[in-house]
């Protein structure tokens, strides 16, 4: 039972909703005076997500984009009629580089003949993500086999990531965002907040005068935004990026409405922090708990996210379970060890110092280990 306060916002989960009802897709709502919450559709069990519509002068700078589909574009097309009766997008702005974000920031680049803004790291992150070539490269297939998948598993979950709908379309020119920079739209000075771990370098954008957050995926309400280590850096701690991402976001006032690219806009920012903290310490906690005995990434995967369906789920939950795995063996709590071409976890030995990956972790080679090299128990060749 839903629960209201004298203003008609949904009370839930310690949020406050100012629009109980969630829109239809295609459909757009003022949420602040010149700002437009615009709904697209998505062709995944999460079915939608939010772009938000700034007017500026008489044209219109556009958050976000959409996934690259023939359904997003038909929206987009009852967008330029409606809303923007035959005005013209000004500028797109990609908070970050998924593909239902940026999805069709080339399409409307082109058609409006006006500039992407962007991170530089988002930005790159479009031309190298998603691996070329028919079939997986030797780095995909030995990412996925150490972590526990069959070599037919592998090749389908290369043909998944493979499809077109995780491609954005490419762009050859953008205009570079950086954490702090400065964007006057419309009535308001827009500043820019970087977040990283869902994404390499996220960009909010912060209303100066306090009143609106466009979040992008860094907040969102009920949703858990991914936090995930891939192919393409097995080595890499983006949940220790995102724990102090949550801690740069804290700076902004609680009073601030959120406007994030999934779910419903609301208030708390604090409350939804802490929430998302709290998760992320829970999820460490079962890990290193299921550890007394070595674990291979799949049998943790499967202790994080008991209820998975498909491919796509488990390509996620991997990524997630290792996100988690590199966290707590960066804080030498969790060693890994390769034992017959998988990888198994188990706790670290207590006064062990554990080498991490990250910024401060002693190189190793796998294969060699010269004298003056300490070795990794990160990586450690177990003795057959
Ligand atoms: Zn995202």
């Amino acid at each position: 039972m839903a629960e209201y306060n004298a203003d008609g916002h949904e009370l839930a989960g310690g949020l406050r909703y100012p629009w109980p009802q969630a829109q239809c897709s295609g459909e757009w709502r003022e949420v602040a005076d010149g700002l437009w919450w615009l709904r697209m559709p998505l062709p995944y069990r999460l079915d939608h997500i939010n772009l938000y519509l700034l007017r500026h002068g008489d044209g219109w700078v556009v958050v976000d984009t959409g996934m690259n589909t023939e359904q997003t574009r038909a929206a987009w097309e009852q967008v330029f009629v409606g809303l923007f009766a035959g005005q013209p997008v000004l500028a797109v702005i990609c908070t970050h580089y998924h593909s239902d974000h940026a999805g069709v920031a080339a399409w409307l680049a082109e058609r409006y003949r006006c500039p992407v803004y962007m991170t530089a790291s988002e930005y790159r992150s479009l031309y190298v993500t998603v691996p070329a070539g028919q079939a997986p490269g030797w780095d995909f297939h030995d990412f996925h086999a150490k972590a526990g998948f069959s070599g037919e598993q592998i090749d389908e979950l290369y043909r998944l990531i493979q499809s077109g709908h995780f491609r954005p379309l490419h762009f050859n020119s953008y205009r570079r965002l950086q954490d702090g920079d400065r964007l006057p739209i419309g009535n308001r000075q827009w500043r820019v907040v970087v977040g990283r771990g869902h994404s390499p370098e996220h960009a909010c954008l912060y209303a100066e005068d306090g009143s609106v957050l466009i979040a992008g995926d860094q907040v969102l309400p009920r949703i858990t935004p991914t936090v995930g280590v891939h192919a393409t850096e097995p080595e890499a701690d983006p949940l220790r990026d995102w724990l102090a991402s949550l801690e740069h976001l804290r700076r902004l006032p609680d009073s601030v409405l959120v406007l994030p690219a999934h779910e419903r806009p609301f208030y708390h920012l604090h409350a939804r922090l802490d929430q998302l903290q709290a998760h992320h310490q829970a999820q460490l906690s079962r890990l290193l708990a299921s550890c007394d005995e070595p674990r291979s990434a799949l049998e943790l995967m499967a202790v994080l996210f008991p209820k998975l369906s498909g491919r796509f789920d488990e390509l996620m939950a991997l990524g997630e379970t290792l996100a988690h795995a590199n966290y707590l063996m960066a804080e030498g709590l969790l060693v890994r060890e390769l034992h017959q071409g998988r990888h198994r976890y188990r706790r670290g030995t207590p006064g062990q110092p554990a080498a991490a990956p990250g910024p401060t972790a002693t190189l190793t080679i796998p294969g060699s280990q010269p004298a003056a090299l300490q070795e990794s128990p990160c990586d450690r060749q177990e003795q057959q």
